[in-house]
């Protein structure tokens, strides 16, 4: 058995493993890379270099993010007519997100050239990486596995999906198959979620006794903060904006964290420590995703049940508005006051959120809030850094509203929830291999594995690298 590392090694996007026995070849995941200049060409790499695409037998999706999924449609463009399993819940978030990932790529490759064109350069357009006709070839192959019913893509292979509470639908592979006559269990982590978090239910546990696994490291080097602490933060930053009379924006992930936003503000109204709210959701994604989620009941936590009874039984208490269509976006920027507007993108470089922050921005009574990760380079990350004057459609902002960030909302699981995770082997795995983290984060928890479970110290793969096993 041979297993190479196409993506997320010594990174966190592009994730993409190869597994090759005597009999059959498969992948497992089939992600962008993302961020930095070099992404573009590494897209393009990795896989028209690193593999025979035609070769491949079958794909397993862990879960709908792009840099886990976004390559699929070039994978089908370069050849690949044969099926893509993932859950039911992953397969109808990605008609919405490799959509919208080919809809970016195409709107980038018109933009590329106008600017060339400004700048007086002649030149054809770069083809995007791929068009949304290709996405949706490609959204033919999927084929449903939902959790715990194993599927055998080929002869002598069973793959369960189980729970990796990271995103709805998001799932951590158990693989059984027959190397040259031997029987071998393969783990696959996927990107692992927290425990105790709204929304979605707790990661599933792992049995005992694997021969290769790969396990995240996304934040495998810190420790989230607690959660009541965040709420504590977003309680401050309503109060803040209440008594200053301003707007409530708040950039939120379309996928994920607009969800667990809603969750935590109606939760904090039935504790009464906020006043009834009225919400709107200003991102076309944002509202196919929340309908997504309502749509897979069986796939959220007994709490989110319990406080959508609440919410029906007190439709005075939380108002969840879904602007649909850009007229109506529009007159939310009219808005002076009192407005909580959760729109995307998360980090503020695109989508609806830039017309709120241009319009909230220079208003001192306004509040932003800030809920997760923002890459560097982002508008995002400009706000965290404390800018006083941004750029938002060609014209200079003043930022005068107060950036709050509220920390400790996180779709991984930290060190702790990592290491708790991986004591569901008894016995240490035979090939532990850690990806999907910083080079200095992969390196730290993979110390952590070997000081405080004492397994051997885990590899830490190249990207590029086989192994054979
Ligand atoms: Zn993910």
């Amino acid at each position: 058995m041979r297993i190479g590392f196409f993506g997320a090694a010594g990174e966190v996007t592009g994730s993409c493993t190869l597994v090759e026995t005597g009999e059959c070849r498969f992948l497992v995941d089939c992600g962008m890379f993302q961020g930095g200049r070099e992404a573009r060409t590494k897209n393009l790499n990795a896989l028209k270099f690193g593999f025979d695409v035609r070769a491949i037998d079958f794909v397993l999706l862990t879960h709908a993010h792009i840099d886990h999924s976004g390559l699929l449609p070039l994978l089908s463009v370069l050849g690949y007519r044969g099926p893509v399993y993932a859950t039911p819940a992953t397969i109808d978030l990605l008609q919405v997100l490799l959509r919208d990932s080919a809809h970016i790529q195409e709107k980038e490759s018109e933009w590329q050239l106008r600017h060339r064109r400004r700048r007086g350069q002649s030149g054809s357009m770069q083809p995007p990486l791929y068009t949304v006709a290709q996405a949706e070839a490609a959204l033919k192959l999927l084929r449903p596995a939902p959790y715990r019913e194993p599927v055998r893509p080929a002869e002598k292979i069973s793959v369960s999906f189980h729970d990796a509470g990271h995103i709805l639908g998001s799932a951590w592979l158990d693989v059984t198959l027959a190397d040259a006559g031997k029987p071998r269990r393969l783990v696959f982590s996927g990107d692992l979620g927290m425990r105790d978090r709204p929304v979605l239910h707790d990661p599933e546990k792992v049995a005992d006794g694997a021969d290769v696994l790969l396990i995240e490291s996304t934040y495998g080097d810190r420790l989230h903060r607690p959660f009541s602490e965040t709420e504590d933060e977003l309680v401050a930053a309503f109060e803040r904006t209440r008594h200053t009379r301003g707007n409530l924006i708040i950039p939120a992930f379309a996928v994920g964290r607009t969800q667990e936003i809603i969750y935590i503000l109606a939760d904090l109204v039935r504790r009464e420590r906020l006043a009834p709210l009225k919400i709107y959701i200003d991102s076309p994604m944002a509202t196919a995703a929340t309908h997504i989620t309502l749509q897979h009941p069986a796939l959220v936590d007994s709490h989110t049940h319990e406080l959508i009874d609440w919410m029906q039984q007190h439709p005075g208490k939380i108002k969840l508005e879904f602007v649909a269509d850009v007229d109506q976006s529009r007159a939310l920027n009219e808005v002076r006051s009192g407005a909580v507007i959760i729109s995307a993108s998360g980090m503020c470089d695109a989508g609806r959120i830039k017309y709120h922050l241009r319009e909230n921005l220079p208003r001192s009574e306004c509040s932003i809030l800030i809920t997760g990760f923002q890459a560097a380079g982002t508008l995002g990350r400009r706000l965290v850094d404390g800018a006083r004057l941004v750029r938002i459609f060609g014209k200079a902002i003043p930022v005068r509203a107060r950036i709050h960030t509220v920390g400790g909302l996180s779709a991984h699981a930290d060190r702790t929830g990592l290491l708790d995770w991986l004591r569901g082997f008894r016995t240490p795995p035979k090939h532990a291999y850690v990806v999907h983290g910083e080079a200095a984060a992969s390196a730290v928890f993979a110390q952590a594995i070997q000081d405080e479970l004492g397994w051997p110290r885990p590899h830490l793969p190249q990207l590029g690298e086989r192994i054979d096993l």
